[in-house]
């Protein structure tokens, strides 16, 4: 593996709904996923995140195995309806003494926390009010965002504002395969915009309680032509508007890409108030890129999205049937992101990379899962591949720390470096641990 810069960060990330479990402890309120989880069918096996990995108790014996591990950062979601049960109101102290003590174990730990506040989990009588389809939930972010820093912003100094509000969009309010479970299609984009704001107010709020670096993350995914017509060049444009575009544009150039694909008119969306780019486009100091995979896509004539995707055949897939295309990782950084926004691209931080296995415990104890180091391993060079390319990258978290809930599939795809007995809640470190603490160890070593 090639150096990095000493500074470079090494991490894990993981996200509130899908580790903690304990749902009706100590004050938190019901959260979109939650509700969603009770439906029939919508979650394979009909799992849900009421215990998932019991991070919520067993919090302290999970730092000891990060620091172990030894990264330098860990990426971790605070839930909402924990700090703010009815998603509004006074805040719930003892939720927020469960981060706030959280915080200062991996501090003495010598492990940089870097929170994200919205990973997917809204607080149920906010939906209940509208969810992202109103302006209002916006509002009600800044305000949590507050509170939030307010605690917790002496000691912690960056906060993720939003995790792929794309998905959120697309998956929650679009097609209904993820809370809130709302088939809206294409008029599910005023959730985009809502949530764009939500993530404006809500930098405003947390540099106004002390918080000293702000980022956004996304998901982006380049997207390859499934043949050289025009027709299917015109659909990965399209693919390209969506996915990696409507989310960053408005933050990082203040203005959204061409919407007519989407049937927007030249006037733009109908729910973008005056001043609300001003609110969206305030700098922030470092954009967070997941990455799992590109895109193939052919056009899909008289349908409401003109594209659809296709196969991309002659590489090895994970367990979830994702293709794994490392290039694709470089791809991102250099062109998607370095050489679209030019001058007007913040430093990037990988905040999501990893793959799902049918990992299994070997009579002798142990899970061997040469694919997933394989896998990080040639991340990790096309994340070099693109520093030396120039683009300025401070860190990478690997997804995830360990097997968790994963959304609809339930307890089914394991993208962790330590394996969780979901029966016992006993942790086994893979092969893919000693590997990445090797990995950290070596390059600290370098410094
Ligand atoms: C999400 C994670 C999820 C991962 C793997 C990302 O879209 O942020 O919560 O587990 O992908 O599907």
């Amino acid at each position: 593996m090639p150096a990095f810069p000493s500074e470079f960060q090494w991490g894990v990330a993981t996200a509130a709904y899908q580790i903690e479990g304990a749902v009706d402890e100590d004050g938190r309120g019901p959260s979109i996923w939650d509700t969603f989880c009770q439906r029939p069918g919508v979650i394979r096996d009909g799992h849900t995140g009421d215990v998932a990995c019991d991070h919520y108790h067993r919090w302290p014996a999970d730092i000891e195995l990060m620091t172990e591990l030894g990264i330098t950062a860990y990426r971790f979601s605070i839930a909402w309806p924990r700090v703010q049960p009815g998603g509004k109101g006074p805040a719930n102290p003892a939720g927020l003494d469960f981060y706030d003590k959280l915080a200062d174990a991996l501090l003495a730990a010598g492990i940089t926390p870097v929170p994200t506040l919205y990973h997917w989990d809204l607080p149920q009588p906010l939906e209940d009010a509208g969810g992202w389809m109103a302006r209002d939930t916006a509002l009600r972010f800044a305000d949590y965002a507050a509170i939030a820093a307010g605690r917790l912003a002496d000691r912690i100094g960056m906060f993720i504002t939003l995790n792929e509000p794309f998905v959120v969009t697309a998956f929650g309010y679009a097609l209904g395969i993820h809370a809130p479970g709302q088939a809206l299609m294409l008029d599910a984009l005023p959730t985009a915009h809502h949530q764009l704001l939500g993530h404006g107010l809500a930098t405003a709020a947390l540099r106004a309680a002390g918080a000293r670096q702000v980022m956004l993350t996304n998901n982006y995914s380049p997207g390859w032509p499934a043949s050289d017509s025009t027709a299917d060049i015109e659909a990965t444009r399209v693919f390209d508007i969506l996915q990696n575009r409507v989310f960053t544009d408005p933050v990082l150039l203040g203005s959204y890409p061409d919407l007519g694909a989407f049937g927007v008119g030249a006037s733009g969306l109908e729910c973008v108030r005056e001043g609300d780019l001003d609110v969206i486009s305030v700098p922030i100091d470092a954009l967070g890129v997941n990455y799992y995979m590109p895109t193939r896509l052919s056009a899909l004539p008289d349908s409401p999205l003109p594209f659809q995707m296709e196969p991309i055949p002659g590489y090895p897939v994970t367990a979830f049937g994702w293709p794994v295309v490392p290039s694709g990782l470089t791809e991102v950084l250099t062109t998607t992101l370095g050489a679209y926004y030019g001058a007007s691209l913040p430093p990037l931080y990988i905040t999501e990379n990893g793959c799902s296995q049918a990992d299994e415990v070997a009579s002798d104890g142990t899970v061997a899962d040469q694919g997933r180091i394989d896998y990080v391993g040639s991340h990790l060079r096309a994340v070099h591949d693109a520093m030396t390319a120039g683009i300025d990258l401070r860190g990478y978290f690997h997804w995830t720390f360990a097997d968790n809930f994963e959304w609809s599939e339930g307890y089914h795809q394991r993208f962790g470096l330590v394996y969780t007995a979901f029966a016992t809640q006993r942790r086994i470190p893979k092969a893919s641990f000693g590997w990445y603490r090797d990995l950290i160890a070596a390059q600290r070593k370098e410094r």
